[in-house]
């Protein structure tokens, strides 16, 4: 069989269950590499707004593979304020590492991240962050100045007095001059920033760095600019990561290409997400807003499993919602429905070939396709209109679906559900090429 033809979406990075409830949601530790005395720790999403670190997070979990050394990865430390598009709907996060109140809602979530920054095996911690316009240590403009934030290397203080990576500026350095090897334009360039926060600097002295480093745990911060497009901002905190990787000896491959449009494209095109134990796969790529009449139960636990961990599923009033970081992806209208994902292949013959195809697969035609009768399926090809009584060993052409039954915007991608005794028991996914 032609390879290309038929494919699975993409296997899953991170299976991740969801939980419907709570306001306050739980972050994930992503481990990766083999675990060993010389973790690096990497968080994003301290503060929801800033898409650019928790982006570059989610993607050094889901589209690097680390060949050598250990590695952690919290994308989604403040996820609740991810989805609500909100620097922090409970305060700033980052502000909360001297002293939280055990009232907090997020005093469970700082006591879990202050528990990661402790451990033994972690030596290296890297706080991701979108800033404001561009750091630079003498003011040149409004943009440009010392109280700005974008594309710098923060340390507290010069240095820890212990052996390893205790020269904070030293480590700053090279990843700035690192960075600076590879700008998309002048501009962008990277500072270092020393916020000498023992010397009496009451802001930062609340922070996830300052208390890493009062662990005795080398702590920097990554600031990309809050004026650059988000992919932008991915591709400096990448190039930061990679140098803090390389300074720790840890080796890895990494997925695509390190270009603000390979990255703009595995953020945007690599995305999926499957329910019912993969009976029903969706790519994520040019999905439409909503899609109507979808079969998934409310009101029952639904388990979701996707590509992505900044990924979360919200119940609504008629269905559910897909959020994707700071997006709200899709609105699945849902029917009530009974399920049954079944293991079972089915036959479809796509132009002239048979093949026999599981649920959750995206079969890709080039001419027409057609479905052949299987034993106890009622089969309904979403969009198709027959006189016939069942919608088996019909050539079905891209011209027989009305583009308004697709599921992406580009009208490209239909979807085959087939029923047992009413009961839904898989989708496949017809796209035509
Ligand atoms: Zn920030």
């Amino acid at each position: 069989m032609n390879l290309g033809m038929l494919r699975l979406l993409k296997p899953l990075a991170i299976l991740l269950a969801t939980s419907l409830c709570g306001s306050v949601y739980d972050f994930d530790l992503i481990k990766k590499g083999k675990e060993d005395n010389n973790t690096l720790l990497v968080v994003g999403g301290i503060q929801g707004d800033e898409p650019g670190g928790f982006l570059s997070a989610s993607l050094l979990a889901t589209h690097y593979k680390i060949t050598k050394g250990s590695l952690w990865i919290v994308p989604n430390l403040n996820f609740y304020s991810i989805i609500q598009r909100s620097r922090g709907p409970y305060g700033d996060m980052n502000r909360k590492f001297a002293h939280i109140d055990q009232n907090d809602p997020e005093y469970a979530n700082i006591q879990r991240i202050k528990h990661y920054i402790q451990a033994d095996t972690v030596k290296l911690i890297v706080n991701l962050h979108d800033g404001s316009g561009f750091y630079r240590p003498y003011f040149e403009d409004k943009c440009r100045a010392p109280n700005r934030w974008g594309q710098c290397s923060i340390i507290d203080q010069q240095a820890l007095p212990m052996q390893e990576y205790g020269d904070l500026e030293t480590i700053a350095n090279s990843v700035v001059e690192y960075v600076n090897k590879s700008l998309l334009r002048p501009k962008d360039r990277y500072h270092l920033h020393n916020t000498h926060t023992k010397e009496g600097n009451k802001e930062m002295e609340k922070t996830l760095t300052y208390y890493a480093i009062n662990q005795g745990k080398a702590a920097f911060g990554n600031e990309a600019s809050k004026s650059l497009p988000a992919h932008e901002r991915v591709y400096y905190h990448l190039l930061a990561l990679e140098r803090y990787m390389q300074i720790m000896g840890i080796e890895y491959t990494r997925e695509f290409d390190l270009s603000p449009l390979g990255i703009y494209n595995v953020i945007n095109n690599d995305i999926s997400v499957s329910f019912y134990k993969g009976s029903i796969s969706l790519p994520l790529a040019d999905i439409k807003k909503e899609l109507h009449y979808f079969p998934i139960t409310k009101n029952e636990q639904l388990e979701f499993q996707a590509s992505n961990p900044l990924m979360k599923l919200l119940e609504t009033k008629n269905g559910y919602v897909l959020h994707y970081g700071n997006r709200e992806l899709v609105r699945l209208l849902t029917d009530k429905f009974v399920h049954t994902p079944t293991k079972e292949k089915v036959k479809i013959e796509v132009d002239r070939e048979l093949h026999d195809i599981t649920f959750g697969s995206l079969l890709e035609v080039k001419d027409y396709f057609m479905i052949k009768p299987s034993q106890g399926f009622r089969i309904n090809v979403i969009g198709f209109q027959t006189h016939q009584k069942d919608e088996c060993d019909i050539k079905i052409h891209k011209k027989n679906l009305p583009a308004c039954f697709s599921i992406d915007t580009k009208g490209k991608i239909y979807r085959v559900e087939y029923y047992k005794d009413d009961a839904f028991a898989g989708m496949i996914l017809v796209k035509f090429v």
